[in-house]
């Protein structure tokens, strides 16, 4: 039998944190959106997180759900540069889903959402083009995680076997923890869990947290990572690489097993001696238990902001294979792929035998092309 939501996580431990302001986040707006004051913790965290930000100016819009907030912007990037500077604090009541990847080598996976989007500016967001972001781009945090969590727990139950849980997906799954120190209730409630298992993704250097937390092996952590020049070029008001690597060290250290994802590999001009430093600098430094690569893969909405951001002639688009294959995603082309991850493979084998590699959202076709049909189905978003 599951249990009621307040005995998932502690309440009270969970309004006792003290907010403290993201890194590189800085909204104009707070907007208190549906379900923000429906019950006194969430009163509670609306109370804190707004002292945290009290240059921002706070807007009372109860009645309007979280994706529903109007921007009143019409142009897509005003409306998506509205959206990173206005924070919505909401309930959502459908945090826990499953995936519904078809067509490509996806398997697909259950994800949960304490979060919407987040603070970065990646020129590539695959966000962009969502249908739950599409109207309203802000940056979003739920308030009801009790009932978040008591829903990974009952549908964990209901599977009765180790399951990944996923946060990363619709969100960065750490960028704004420090506000929230939700990772505090989070990392503790599937410690304790018989079978649910976390699996997070970040490009955040903030580890503040996590370090001293006892997960008992029951929450991966992995980093987003590409080399400088491809951050410096796509990926706005993020983190650099070596903060990156320097949260996945402690992390490491303290026993969380760590995975990093290389994606989008953009192969921009000097690529291959780009990435081959990038991936050895890297597998010296982070004890890796997985490292999956990805390339561009995106939906026609999502580009366009992307052309509106980079321009139309930016090495993304000018490489695109514009007929979508049959999932709806553009790709660059097949024997381009093929060659950078020929490339990658090489120089990841020649510095660690073991790490397990993966593909992210690649065709079968693909994986037999480089011989890792074995490693189908055994990457990021899964055990
Ligand atoms: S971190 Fe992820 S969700 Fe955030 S802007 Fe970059 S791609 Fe989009």
């Amino acid at each position: 039998m599951t249990s009621p939501p307040e005995q998932i996580i502690s309440t009270e431990e969970l309004e006792a944190y003290r907010p403290r302001q993201a890194a590189g986040f800085s909204p104009s707006r707070i907007v208190l959106a549906k379900g923000s004051n429906t019950t006194a913790t969430r009163r509670h965290l609306t109370e804190n997180i707004c002292e945290a930000y009290r240059e921002a100016k706070v807007i009372e819009d109860f009645g309007t759900p979280h994706n529903r907030v109007n921007l009143e912007q019409s142009d897509p990037l005003l409306l998506s540069e509205a959206g990173k500077r206005t924070l919505v604090l909401a309930e959502h009541k459908s945090a826990v889903r499953h995936s519904t990847e078809e067509r490509n080598s996806c398997p697909n996976f259950w994800h949960f959402s304490p979060y919407g989007l987040c603070p970065y500016g990646c020129a590539y967001c695959y966000l962009a083009g969502t249908q739950g972001v599409r109207f309203s781009p802000t940056v979003k945090i739920f308030l009801n995680l009790p009932e978040i969590l008591a829903e990974v727990d009952r549908v964990a139950r209901q599977l009765g076997e180790p399951t990944a849980f996923y946060l990363g997906k619709l969100q960065d799954g750490l960028a704004l923890d420090p506000i929230t120190g939700y990772s505090r209730q989070i990392i503790p409630f599937f410690a304790a869990h018989p079978t649910a298992r976390l699996t997070m993704l970040t490009k955040s250097e903030d580890v503040g947290n996590l370090i001293d937390l006892d997960h008992r092996g029951h929450a991966i952590l992995s980093w987003t990572v590409n080399p400088t020049e491809v951050i410096k070029a796509f990926e706005t008001n993020t983190p650099t690489l070596e903060k990156r690597i320097e949260a996945m060290q402690p992390a490491a250290e303290a026993g969380y097993p760590i995975r990093a994802v290389v994606m989008p590999i953009i192969p921009i001009s000097g690529w291959e001696r780009l990435y081959q430093e990038f991936l050895t600098d890297l597998l010296s430094r982070v004890p890796l238990q997985r490292i999956t690569l990805g390339s561009i893969c995106s939906y026609p909405q999502a580009m366009r902001l992307t052309e509106r951001k980079l321009g139309r002639d930016n090495p993304i688009s000018v490489q695109l294979d514009q007929s979508r294959m049959s999932d709806g995603r553009a790709r660059f082309p097949q024997a381009l792929r093929q060659d950078v991850y020929q490339g990658l493979l090489q120089t990841i084998r020649r510095q660690d035998a073991d790490v397990e590699i993966g593909l992210c959202l690649e065709e079968p076709s693909m994986f037999d092309s480089l011989d890792m049909g074995q490693n189908m189905g055994r990457c990021n978003c899964v055990l």
